[in-house]
Order: C-alpha cells, then structure tokens, then sequence
C-alpha cells in the first residue's frame, strides 16, 4: 500500500482529470493521476473547443500552444443539400484541434508542474473509510481526496452513486476520422436523420471529419470500433461523395456508439466528487463535452484553492457552480441534434432560414460567453 495521503487521488488522465491536475498543482496541492490505459492515446478524431474553455488554457498559460498547434477556422458554414443556407463568422477563440494535441498539451503542462500520471492502473475498488483505491494490478494507494473523472462508463459512478443511471445508447452513432485536404471554414452538411461536421484540425491539412447518423437499431453493442469508408458511405447515399473526399481508403475510420446517461441529482458522495463525462456525459452536437470536462476541472482546482482544501464547502460550492449548467448543457445538446436532423420540411425551412440570419450565433453565445472565474467571485455574494 503507498501512501499518498497528501494526494488528491484524480482518476483517469482525459481532459477532466488533466485540467483539474494542472489546476490543483497551480495552486500548490499534490496530486497523482491513475489511469487505466499504457500511455497517451487517442483515437483519430477531432475536438473544437469553444471561448468559455479557451479562456481557461489561457489561465493555465496553454492557451497559446493550443491555437499554434490547432485551427481557428474564417467561418462556419452550413449546408443543406449541398447548397450554402447560412454561416457564422469564425473567432480567434473558437478552434478545432485533435483530441490528441489537446490532450498532449494538458498532459506536458501537468508534468512540468510537477505531476504523476501512474499508468496501467485501472480502477478495482475504493474503501472509502480509509480512502483506499485499489487497482486491477494488486497496487493500492491511500489517497486525501477522490477525482472520478473516469468518462462515460465511470466504475466509481457506477459504484458509489447506484441510482445514477447505466450509460444508455442515444439513437445515434458517429464516424470519426481524420483526413487530409486543403480547407479554412468548417462545414456542417445537414439532411434528414444525418448531419456531418468537417474542420480543419491543424494548419497542416489535418481534417476532422463527423458524420452522425440517427439510428434506433445500430452500435448497441459497439463502443468505438474500426469501419471502412465504403460502410460510411453506405450511411449517407443521400449526400455528394465528394464531401468526404479529405478520407481515402487509407485512412482509420472509427464509428461510435453515442451513448448518454441521465443528469445526476448530486455530483459528490463523501470524499468522491465527480467530473467530466463521469458526471455529466452528453450528446456530441454543441461540441461542449470536453468544454465541460475543462470547465469542471478548473472550478474544482479553484475552488480548492479559494476554500483552502477544505473539501466539504469545495464540494458543495463545486455542485452549485456546475449542476445546472452542466444539465442544461445536456439537454440542450439533445435538442441541437433534433434541430440538424429534421424530416418535415416546413421545419426544415424555418431552421435554414434561422441559420441564413446567423441566429444561431446568439444561440451560442450564452454559452460561449460564460466566465467560470466570474462565476466563482459570484459565490461570495450568494
Ligand atoms: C463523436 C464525438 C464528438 C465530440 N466532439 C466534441 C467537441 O467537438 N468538443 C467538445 O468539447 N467535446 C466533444 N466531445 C465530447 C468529449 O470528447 C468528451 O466530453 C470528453 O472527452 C470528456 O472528457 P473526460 O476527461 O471527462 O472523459 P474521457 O475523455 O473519456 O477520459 C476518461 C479517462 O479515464 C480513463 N479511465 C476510464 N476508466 C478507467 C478506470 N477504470 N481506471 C482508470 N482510468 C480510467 C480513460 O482511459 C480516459 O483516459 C465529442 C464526443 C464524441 C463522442
């Protein structure tokens, strides 16, 4: 057994639990990262991240490196039956990456402030009495506080918080794969029941690509798994093959399953406090999952830090700033893919009209605009 009770114990090193780290070594707490996987890996795909999250790598001083090493695309254009129904001006701080470079950022920032990831740990149990993690590999660290930032099927949700909820498919799956082309908007190709999203990831003719299709029967059983560009295509007859002409056969084609879990009523039991997709899992189509994972992450290390490690008011603090947007969050990223994949064409008229006017950009903005340090001054005056 080692002892790391001077430790906040992180569980999983994704973009949760590698914000919260970087932030918690910030403000002067030790921390230590288990994570189940060997290394650093992703799978191809591509993430944007929006200015409420870039503002807070700007506070962990990455902000810089990840614009560098990303896309801040001119416009965001979308299409309906590959004809242009509207776009929004792009912004400095709206910028599409990979979720490897983001990744690999946050995780040298981490280990240059002095932080542990232990690899190959993979969560057994918790004796939450004496704070005790256990792993799959017989290691067992006592730990002063529990991070479960441990993703979508989170074990720790599963075991401390039992009436949470399994992860359920959502009715969609997702191809995901990175490509090569020569393109500075991101694109959004709507048709009915299917919707593809294509970015530029880096300024080297790295191409995110997303197609989404709404489907009851498929991915029940498959998580994330190899596909080809011909099972793609077969998904999306209705549209010009030359929309995905930045993957040739080359390419990894990954599909998804896209899986959710209902919001929780709590986001913390005794010494646990939940993050990220362990938290509050949510359905791709505002692009704020991560946003969230960085936003949680950072408000917990602030928090710690304004409530001076004394982690029941930094719980409770931490549920006030977080539940309610973060549920929100959740239910609006299910309303967004209602909104792509409409059937009835007055509706769809009346969506396309709405993106000619770029409404959609003041639809974006409350969440875009909203400051998390702001947020955390305002709780002195609650
Ligand atoms: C198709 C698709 C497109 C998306 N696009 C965007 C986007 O454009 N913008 C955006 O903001 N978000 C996007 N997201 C959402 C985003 O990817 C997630 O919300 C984000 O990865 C959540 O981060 P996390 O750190 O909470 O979880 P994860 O990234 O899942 O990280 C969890 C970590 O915990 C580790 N772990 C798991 N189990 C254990 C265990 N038993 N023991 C130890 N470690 C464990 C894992 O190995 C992993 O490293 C998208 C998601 C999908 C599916």
């Amino acid at each position: 057994m080692s002892d790391y009770s001077s430790h906040i114990g992180i569980l999983g090193g994704g973009i949760a639990g590698l914000t919260a780290g970087c932030t918690l070594l910030e403000k002067g707490f030790k921390t230590v990262i288990f994570e189940r996987s060997k290394q650093l890996n992703e799978h191809g795909a591509g993430i944007s991240i929006s200015p409420n999250a870039i503002r807070i790598l700007d506070k962990l001083n990455i902000k810089d490196k990840f614009i560098d090493s990303s896309f801040s695309p001119e416009k965001i254009i979308f299409h309906y039956k590959n004809n242009k129904v509207g776009f929004i001006e792009g912004n400095q701080e709206f910028v599409t990456s990979t979720r490897q470079n983001l990744l690999q950022i946050l995780y040298n920032k981490y280990i240059q402030l002095g932080g542990e990831v232990l690899f190959n740990h993979d969560y057994l149990g918790l004796d939450q009495n004496k704070v005790e993690l256990s792993f799959s590999n017989n290691q067992r660290y006592i730990v002063k506080h529990i991070l479960g930032c441990d993703g979508i099927k989170s074990p720790i949700r599963e075991e401390f918080f039992p009436n949470s909820g399994d992860p359920v498919y959502s009715g969609y799956h997702a191809w995901r794969a990175i490509g090569k082309g020569d393109l500075v908007d991101g694109k959004f190709y709507l048709g009915k029941g299917k919707h593809i999203v294509i970015y530029p990831a880096n300024s080297e003719g790295k191409i995110s690509m997303t197609a989404v299709v709404k489907n009851k029967n498929s991915a029940k059983d498959s998580w994330r798994a190899m596909g080809t560009k011909a099972e793609m295509l077969d998904d999306f007859k209705a549209f010009d093959e030359d929309t995905f002409s930045m993957i040739d056969s080359s390419e990894e084609i990954y599909k998804w399953g896209i899986y959710i879990r209902p919001p929780l009523k709590s986001l913390y039991i005794k010494n646990i406090t939940l993050l990220g997709d362990a938290a509050h899992p949510m359905v791709p189509f505002l692009g704020q999952g991560g946003c969230m994972a960085i936003e949680d992450g950072y408000a917990f290390g602030m928090l710690a830090s304004k409530y001076q490690g004394d982690f029941k008011t930094i719980q409770k603090q931490y549920e006030s700033l977080r539940l309610k947007r973060t549920t929100k969050m959740q239910a609006r990223s299910l309303l967004q893919g209602k909104i792509y994949h409409f059937q009835n064409p007055i509706i769809i008229f009346f969506r396309n009209l709405f993106l000619r006017f770029s409404i959609a950009k003041f639809a974006m903005a409350k969440i875009w605009n909203y400051d998390i340090n702001k947020e955390i001054k305002k709780l002195d005056q609650d």
